[in-house]
């Protein structure tokens, strides 16, 4: 049974966390206008450019603005949240040095897709005003395909140490599962949160030969060995319904919508006033597509919550362990300190899986069917 301390402590958590996201939220937008506002008083350079000639000076310089001008808010909220909260709560286990290690890494490689992302729009922007918009959603949805072979083998190990896992009674299992399910067999890998986090996860990710199954170290740890094959069965839901695929589409269809409503209001804006310099175009454009990914995450996150229904389904019919899946839930739920009750609209902004207890719900009615 999970004690009222506990849940209020959960509570806390969450509060705080929602407040956190709230603010990351505001932020890019809030420092997008205050920049536009200084380019329109001319503290940005301001320099007209050819119709042919891209000018990538301007382009990265004011890239490379913006992204500073971010840097210092976001990383004082990332110490904030990512480490003074997750300590105070119990939940981190990382000390200063490899937290900041870890956050300069991650620092770095958003920059150079920042940088490498926003540099290719602004300059098909500029080279083709009408159909930008096509274009770049066809690299975007290209960069999305080559990010999942990317991430497995290249982008992961950089934070988080993974080996194929050793457990042969889980190995055998899974390969038995994926014979009588006639599910492509996934190799299995343990991935090794333990030294940061009393968090635990597990997932499935990349494409073709990248593609594995990982479990952290704290939930093969801290977990029954059927509350694991439940927790594994949930993942090979997704495999076997290939929500990869299925995620894939609506990404790319939610770019190009979100890109080609960019456009339209981005044409809109600039039409009035004098020639736009590819500073004051980059800052709105980075301001719209701020603004419209907000607007559009509650739609991609009800996606992502249908889908880990299905898999949460197809686990408990699968293993037929409802009382196992329904102890794994409540011990995530304590160790990643879930919200016991969210808000409707918290869940309807920032949650990618369904609440906790809604998932304990539903093993429990299937325990008691
Ligand atoms: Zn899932």
């Amino acid at each position: 049974m999970t004690s009222e301390p506990d849940l209020a402590r959960r509570k806390d958590y969450a509060r705080l966390s929602i407040r956190f996201a709230l603010v990351h939220l505001s932020i890019s937008p809030l420092i997008l206008i205050l920049l536009l506002f200084l380019e329109g008083h001319g503290a940005l350079a301001r320099v007209s450019y050819g119709a042919f000639v891209i000018p990538w000076k301007e382009i990265i310089r004011a890239l490379v603005v913006v992204w500073s001008s971010l840097l210092v808010p976001k990383l004082v909220l990332k110490f904030i949240k990512g480490y003074r909260i997750e300590h105070a709560f119990g939940l981190s286990r990382e000390t200063f040095r490899a937290w900041a290690k870890r956050t300069t890494k991650a620092e770095l490689i958003s920059f150079i897709f920042f940088l490498t992302v926003f540099g290719t729009v602004a300059a098909l922007r500029l080279y083709d005003p009408e159909g930008w918009w096509i274009s770049s959603s066809v690299l975007a949805i290209l960069f999305f395909i080559i990010l999942g072979k990317l991430v497995p083998k290249l982008i992961l190990p950089l934070f988080y140490k993974t080996e194929p896992l050793e457990q042969e009674t889980l190995i055998q299992w899974l390969k038995e599962t994926c014979r009588n399910t006639h599910i492509r067999p996934l190799p299995l890998f343990s991935i090794k949160l333990g030294k940061e986090t009393r968090k635990a996860n597990a997932a499935v990710m990349g494409w073709g030969k990248a593609r594995r199954m990982l479990i952290s170290d704290t939930l093969l740890e801290g977990f029954e060995l059927d509350e694991i094959k439940t927790v594994m069965a949930h993942e090979l839901g997704h495999h076997k319904h290939r929500d990869f695929l299925v995620q894939l589409l609506f990404a790319s269809c939610g770019t190009a919508m979100l890109l080609y409503m960019t456009h339209r209001l981005l044409t809109l804006f600039l039409s009035g006033g004098g020639p736009p310099t590819p500073a004051r175009e980059i800052l709105l454009l980075l301001l719209l597509v701020d603004i419209l990914s907000v607007l559009t995450s509650p739609l991609m996150n009800a996606i992502s919550r249908a889908l880990e229904r299905r898999a949460d389904r197809f686990a408990l019919a699968f293993t037929q362990m409802p009382q196992a899946m329904r102890t794994a839930f409540e011990k995530l739920a304590r160790l990643n300190m879930a919200d016991p009750s969210p808000a409707r609209w918290h869940v309807w902004l920032f949650y990618d899986h369904p609440p906790i207890h809604e998932r304990i719900q539903a093993a429990v009615e299937r325990e008691h069917a």
